[in-house]
């Protein structure tokens, strides 16, 4: 379809999410058949949000198409940003991942979700005890339209989400190998039609603490992570009840350098890369460019009071929402309004 159609068909989708209300989660399944039909292909069902513990975006054209295949593919078919943001506060697992589910920032004081630790503890034992009241997720909003949810994560602290969100989360799996955990959720793409399936996979990460974010091993770590998201790809390439109705979603919690990346002000810390790959989804476009009321913020450390926000991993969550057609998190900030386009 010409670029100007696509934009008209656009702006009428947009008038009818506007004419059809927020609360309600029928018209907003209208709303993204409309825009399935307006990019003419068939309605998103299924969304899967992989994340890329510790992906630093500048290890992506230093590795080169020949490093990373998968990921430039991503990028080359699909709408992305190697200029993302984290959360501001903090540039660490847990807190990431927990803004990335919820929508929200982290400083429970200004409505984040609380969650400023990053290893096992279970005290507080939920994320609500860490906010002090109910915290909802992308798991719970799927999971109330009658779709079915999975967690695929390789680091055990991960069982905060499964304590959270029980009811709403169908399946997890916590497993350390990353290669066992990307087989596993493989077959689960396949035997399971789940709205919203969520990955982690850790290995750069482990890679970056003991041998550095330069370091050989790190490479080596992302070359492996790229080849096990090229089978994830090849996966849903294979099926078409994958292929015509699964978005895919690509991102990270933090950057890296020397053997951490604990400091929130550093920009190889707090920069990721944002990659969404699938139906309805223009090809080979950045994501500033689609959506001007984004702003690309270069070097910056953004803050939430910015007129115009960066992209943020913390967008995760609403964003596959509103694939789905269903409206944003309960008490989320990152694109509440989902007016982040992907076409
Ligand atoms: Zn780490």
């Amino acid at each position: 379809m010409a670029r100007s159609t696509r934009t008209a068909c656009a702006l009428a989708t947009l008038a009818l999410t506007v004419s059809g209300g927020a609360a309600s989660s029928s018209p907003e399944t209208t709303t993204t058949a409309a825009r399935a039909a307006s990019v003419g292909g068939p309605p998103v069902t299924r969304v899967l949000a992989v994340s890329i513990d510790g992906l630093r975006p500048s290890v992506i054209n230093q590795l080169g198409r020949a490093g990373t295949p998968t990921l430039h593919r991503l990028i080359r078919q699909g709408a992305s940003t190697l200029n993302a943001r984290t959360e501001r506060e903090m540039t660490v697992t847990l807190p990431n991942h927990t803004g990335m589910v919820t929508g929200r920032p982290i400083v429970a004081s200004r409505g984040g979700h609380g969650v400023t630790w990053n290893d096992d503890r279970r005290q507080p034992p939920t994320v609500q005890s860490a906010a002090g009241h109910d915290v909802s997720s992308v798991f719970r909003v799927v999971h109330r339209a009658d779709r079915s949810t999975a967690l695929f994560a390789s680091k055990t602290k991960f069982s905060l989400f499964e304590r959270s969100w029980d009811a709403a989360i169908n399946k997890m799996r916590i497993r350390l190998d990353n290669a066992a955990l990307t087989r596993a959720t493989r077959r689960d793409l396949l035997a399971h039609n789940r709205g919203f399936t969520f990955l982690h996979l850790s290995a750069p990460d482990s890679a970056g603490h003991t041998h550095g974010w330069r370091s050989r091993a790190y490479l080596r770590a992302v070359r492996a992570t790229d080849r096990r998201l090229g089978q994830i790809v090849q996966t849903i390439n294979e099926h078409g009840r994958l292929r015509n109705h699964l978005v895919l979603m690509v991102t990270a919690d933090h950057g890296g350098t020397g053997r951490d990346h604990g400091d929130a002000t550093r920009l190889v810390n707090y920069r990721i890369p944002f990659l969404v790959w699938g139906p309805t989804v223009a090809r080979g476009t950045d994501l500033y460019g689609l959506n001007p009321d984004y702003a690309n913020p270069g070097r910056r450390r953004t803050s939430y009071s910015d007129t115009r926000q960066p992209v943020r991993n913390g967008d995760v969550a609403n964003v596959a929402l509103d694939l789905l057609g269903l409206g944003p998190v309960r008490g989320s900030e990152h694109d509440r309004a989902q007016d982040l386009d992907w076409n």
